[in-house]
């Protein structure tokens, strides 16, 4: 089912869109407003959990104990929900366009594998993947899903109770209950510690990812924005470089974002509303 297109404004700028992504050569880059209507939070978004929490840095991960051992025992609360999160309606037709041949590859800033869920190919994962452990002793990587069973053997009786858990999968663990949680080491060395093989808040995006997601770029015909309000560098900065090599930029977003200035065509609307209807005027 294809909700109705809200905004006033959108019939043109969703025209013009469609010529752009009909012409084919087409690089995504996404961010959290298209896992929005998959239940994941949005940081940044006008609904967004950061005046909740402030997230967590790579500062405080890798230098203080006691911040790491919070994060994992609110990650292991909020891991079940985040592992049963299902594609929607806009992943599938990225899917949709990518295997219509018009896109190339799918830059994405979400950690929550859910492009890939949805059967696109060619996915680079800016800021890491949910789904994967890095141990900071060893280097070696390892399965979320994993963990969580490692944990849960280690933390038979542990659990807030269900009102300490937010809707989006999020726990507020007050002290006593977070002394409770024990956190495993590295089974490959049997240190750590371990680090969801994520990029962190105040953590720098790898040289040679970025240099991957730039070769994908230029050999473009045009970067498509879904669902990011382009707030950090990691993802501004593609707009920047298609601005600088002359690539023109499509964005469909809910609310500005950072980027307007130096988009060709925005649409201002609900990513689950306007992609399924640009895979259809596509013939994707
Ligand atoms: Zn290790």
């Amino acid at each position: 089912m294809t909700a109705a297109l809200p905004a006033v404004e959108t019939p043109a700028a969703l025209d013009e869109l469609t010529g752009l992504v009909a012409d084919g050569d087409v690089l995504v880059l996404s961010g959290a407003g298209l896992s929005t209507d998959s239940g994941i939070p949005d940081y940044r978004g006008a609904t967004g959990s950061l005046r909740r929490h402030t997230p967590m840095t790579w500062q405080t991960f890798r230098r203080d104990p006691r911040g790491r051992h919070r994060y994992w025992a609110r990650s292991y609360v909020g891991w079940p929900q985040m592992a049963a999160a299902r594609p929607n309606a806009g992943h599938s037709a990225v899917a949709r366009l990518q295997r219509a041949g018009l896109l190339g590859g799918v830059v994405t800033q979400n950690v929550d594998g859910l492009h890939q869920a949805a059967g696109a190919r060619d996915v680079v994962e800016l800021h890491g993947g949910l789904d994967r452990t890095v141990c900071l002793s060893c280097g070696d990587v390892a399965s979320r899903a994993e963990l969580h069973r490692r944990l849960r053997a280690a933390n038979p009786a542990f659990g807030p109770r269900a009102d300490e858990v937010n809707p989006d999968g999020d726990a507020e663990l007050p002290d006593e209950v977070l002394d409770g949680f024990v956190m495993v080491d590295c089974r490959a060395c049997g240190s750590g510690p371990l680090k969801p093989d994520v990029v962190f808040f105040g953590e720098t995006v790898p040289r040679d990812r970025v240099d991957t997601c730039f070769r994908m770029l230029e050999e473009s015909g045009s970067l498509l924005v879904l669902g990011s309000s382009l707030t950090v560098m990691s993802g501004y900065r593609f707009v920047l470089r298609a601005a600088e090599l002359g690539i023109p930029v499509g964005a469909v977003n809910l609310g500005p974002t950072r980027g307007d200035a130096k988009v060709d065509v925005k649409v201002d609307a609900p990513l689950g509303a306007v992609l399924p209807e640009l895979a259809r005027r596509c013939g994707a």
